[in-house]
């Protein structure tokens, strides 16, 4: 199904870029995190190869660039940034002009702060790439980067209005799934679909707590809180252990189910997870 969709996002890709380059490319962008990597492709319409920093299956909470990282980072024309996430700031410090922070123009929501990944600047939750409204921001603030460089290319200003109109649909398809005015939840190990929750109306119930393992008390109020909600899927990302999860789903009688917000389609994955929610309470 996502290599359908995927398939097909590519296919309108053609359309906006007159030209398709293969990857191989002299000019790079590097983004920090791989659900920003298609994006970026898409965007511009393969004239760079863009190449990710925290390989799939590392944590960004945990991710420490290296000295040939910042020089690999150096070279590159563009390093795209959620300007979010607690390493992004050493890249601060120490590259210049290229780095982008794509965070500019959203307006942040507080997290947990000993939420290891957290910013340093108090308590901003950094997961601005898990719903469409605050990705289509990124999505701007990469086009307009572009156009500071090269501002007579009508292709990538095309290849945004594209790829805005897919996420003002998936934004709409959102909407139509979780508003009807029904109260929703979505209990998850590690708080990641923070924007997502706030902008439907469903509230994110958390099973870690401030960015650690839950107490026994902590357990109690969440299947509490679960069994008010009528949760019946517990969110489990591949980055974090299922020990907690088990018992708090078998209380529930809930399904565990494994979603990655550091998906490379993340469109996809929001779709699939706004799905399931939204089943929980038909
Ligand atoms: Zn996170």
């Amino acid at each position: 199904m996502r290599r359908i969709i995927l398939s097909a996002a590519i296919a309108l890709l053609a359309m906006a870029c007159a030209t398709q380059k293969s990857g191989d490319n002299e000019r790079r962008i590097f983004v920090t995190i791989a659900p920003l990597q298609h994006l970026a492709e898409e965007l511009t319409c393969g004239d760079f190869s863009v190449e990710l920093l925290v390989k799939q299956g590392a944590s960004p909470e945990t991710f420490e660039p290296t000295s040939s990282d910042i020089a690999r980072l150096s070279d590159a024309e563009f390093v795209f940034s959620t300007g979010l996430i607690s390493f992004e700031h050493s890249l601060t410090h120490n590259l210049g002009d290229n780095l982008v922070d794509l965070s500019e123009g959203i307006t942040t929501l507080g997290g947990t702060c000993s939420h290891h990944h957290c910013n340093h600047s108090h308590g901003i939750d950094p997961h601005i790439w898990t719903s469409p409204r605050e990705l289509r921001t990124m999505v701007r603030n990469m086009l307009r980067a572009l156009m500071s460089h090269y501002p007579d290319s009508a292709k990538y200003n095309a290849s945004a209005e594209q790829i805005i109109a897919r996420l003002d649909s998936l934004d709409s398809y959102c909407t139509e799934r979780l508003g009807d005015g029904k109260q929703r939840a979505i209990m998850i190990y590690h708080p990641a679909y923070t924007y997502l929750a706030h902008n439907y109306n469903i509230e994110q119930i958390a099973i870690e707590n401030e960015g650690k393992e839950p107490t026994a008390k902590h357990l109690v109020e969440l299947i509490e809180r679960g069994r008010n909600m009528g949760v019946r899927a517990i969110f489990h990302q591949p980055q974090y252990s299922t020990n907690k999860l088990r018992s708090v789903a078998d209380e529930l009688g809930a399904e565990v189910v494994v979603t990655d917000p550091l998906s490379f389609d993340i469109e996809s994955e929001i779709r699939r997870v706004v799905d399931i929610i939204s089943k929980q309470n038909e």
